[in-house]
């Protein structure tokens, strides 16, 4: 089955890629990116919750082809900072800013605590005939005190998931996908098309 992934970010594009790869061959999901499907969209994220730019993403592209699409919004949440940078992940450090200034932004705040809880938390959002539902995925783990690792994207210096020593920019693709937030929740929406197929076939 076809589904058109609501996304530019070429790391987001690949993790899910590689991990609907690893799928059951009797159920296979076949991710299109927005380049692949011809459309070349900047989708604004202006909601204040996940959820919501999850939303607007895949109704955006829903209604742009009119076909089967998901999308994925995707936050870090530090609790020592009461849950930032959350929604605002992206553009941390100000509008514009680079992967290192909001890490920077991060670990200076973190400067004088000693609880480095955190989690990633990524929703899905899946469209189709018409009808949305949305998947939550979460990785827990800690904020390291300066970056390691040169993979990924991100926030990923900085992260080590709970269960690794290593951060998650010191992972491969597929050693990340063992503890990834976004494939959690891919691995629902995979499970929920599974359900769909099966109970349309009965
Ligand atoms: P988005 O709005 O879902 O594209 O993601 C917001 C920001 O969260 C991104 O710009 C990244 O900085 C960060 N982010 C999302 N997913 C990951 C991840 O898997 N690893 C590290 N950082 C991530």
């Amino acid at each position: 089955m076809k589904l058109i992934f609501a996304s530019n970010n070429k790391h987001k594009i690949d993790e899910l890629k590689a991990f609907a790869g690893t799928e059951s061959d009797s159920f296979r999901i076949e991710i299109v990116s927005l380049k692949e499907a011809g459309i070349d969209i900047d989708i604004p994220e202006p909601h204040d919750s996940l959820e919501e730019n999850a939303s607007e993403k895949s109704w955006t592209i829903h209604r742009l082809t009119g076909n089967a699409c998901f999308s994925e919004d995707t936050g870090l949440e530090i609790e020592a900072l009461n849950g930032e940078p959350g929604v605002k992940s992206a553009r941390y450090a100000g509008e514009k800013r680079s992967f290192k200034d909001n890490i920077e932004k991060v670990l200076y705040k973190l400067s004088s605590e000693t609880n480095r809880n955190a989690r990633f938390r990524a929703v899905i959002s899946l469209i189709i005939d018409g009808n949305e539902t949305q998947f939550e995925g979460v990785c827990n783990g800690k904020i390291i005190y300066s970056p390691q690792g040169t993979e990924g994207f991100g926030y990923d210096p900085i992260f080590i998931p709970d269960g690794s020593k290593l951060s998650f920019a010191e992972m491969s693709i597929d050693e990340k996908n063992r503890f990834n937030h976004r494939t959690k929740a891919a691995a629902k929406l995979v499970a929920f098309l599974q359900n769909m197929k099966a109970n349309s076939t009965n």
